[in-house]
């Protein structure tokens, strides 16, 4: 696969000079630090280049090189502007929030897909797309390497942050022998590794954490589907003590440590009555991204997610969608 798409990718690269980097909306540190990654090789090839995320990046992630240089806002981006497009971790183009505009300029803009979803389906002109990967950030440090694109210590964090994030800290079923590998190569460039878990894993805050004891104590089992199920409601953060994504973050990852169930949800309730779901699994037999698929979303075998349409509303049998 690199054999055959990175030279192509990297000769694009070479032949634009308006390149327009994004990531996936509510973004990880996957999608960040890849992109960031490759946002740093583009400064070093002097390419005039944006980078452009839906959502702000949460705070934690401030340490990364470059991530105050994302812009968020929509408006500022001009698609005519651009001679390239490469997406970074996003499975569905959906996830770029500006589907309609990618799709239709195309033909005169190329678009550069590199992910590791399973249930992406290619839509970029080059799809550099490899779901046996632990992250999208191991496919651009391999990327760099087929390439011989120097990585520097700066790339290092940004990509090593991709990989314990996916990984959950090389705990889950994502976690192999190529991606600690590749780990330790970035280690040996200049990444911090414990700085890194520090700072997205080790930062809940006091309000945080009352927030979890909320939501864990109103946890439910549904036993027809051997699964446990959380719900964030508006209500939860109505003083605004903390962002939804502080709240969610982290939460989904925590309840797969639950035994002896099947899966996992975590329901939040979002702008525009919107549900976000987050799903996890750690059974070798079952595969989260089918139940995400079959709601319009996508993901991994064993994290996946979606958006549906609805509100959380609650009777004397407890919680139901509106
Ligand atoms: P999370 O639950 O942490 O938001 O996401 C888990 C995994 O599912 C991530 O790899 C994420 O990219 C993917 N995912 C989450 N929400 C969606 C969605 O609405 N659509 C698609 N295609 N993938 C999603
Ligand atoms: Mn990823």
């Amino acid at each position: 696969m690199y054999k055959q798409v990175a030279p192509k990718i990297l000769d694009q690269i070479k032949r634009s000079d308006h390149i327009l980097l994004i990531s996936h909306e509510k973004p990880d540190g996957d999608t960040l630090g890849s992109s960031l990654a490759l946002a740093h090789y583009l400064e070093k090839a002097k390419k005039n280049h944006k980078h452009f995320c839906p959502d702000l990046p949460p705070v934690y992630f401030n340490y990364l090189p470059k991530i105050e240089k994302i812009l968020t806002d929509r408006n500022l981006i001009n698609l005519n502007e651009h001679d390239l497009v490469i997406t970074l971790d996003c499975g569905d183009l959906k996830r770029t929030l500006i589907t309609e505009h990618l799709e239709k300029n195309q033909r005169k803009i190329p678009l550069i897909n590199i992910d590791h979803h399973q249930s992406n389906n290619h839509f970029g002109y080059y799809n550099l797309v490899i779901p046996q990967a632990s992250s999208t950030s191991e496919i651009v440090y391999n990327f760099f390497t087929f390439c011989n694109i120097a990585i520097d210590k700066y790339m290092a964090t940004s990509l090593l942050t991709g990989i314990l994030t996916d990984t959950m800290n090389f705990t889950n079923a994502a976690t192999n022998h190529e991606c600690l590998k590749i780990a330790s190569n970035l280690i040996a460039k200049g990444a911090k590794i414990n700085q890194i878990i520090s700072q997205i894993s080790q930062n809940k805050n006091l309000s945080a954490l009352k927030l979890w004891g909320k939501i864990l104590g109103r946890l439910e089992f549904n036993p027809r589907h051997k699964a446990a199920y959380a719900i964030i409601t508006k209500e939860d953060l109505k003083d605004g003590q903390i962002s939804l994504e502080d709240a969610r973050e982290g939460l989904a990852n925590f309840l797969s440590n639950i035994q002896d169930v099947d899966f996992i949800l975590v329901l939040t309730e979002e702008d525009d009555n919107i549900l976000k779901g987050s799903l996890r699994t750690t059974k070798d037999g079952i595969d989260v991204s089918k139940i995400a698929e079959s709601l319009g979303g996508g993901g991994h075998k064993k994290a996946a997610g979606f958006k549906i349409k609805g509100k959380l509303a609650k009777n004397e049998k407890g919680w139901y969608i509106e």
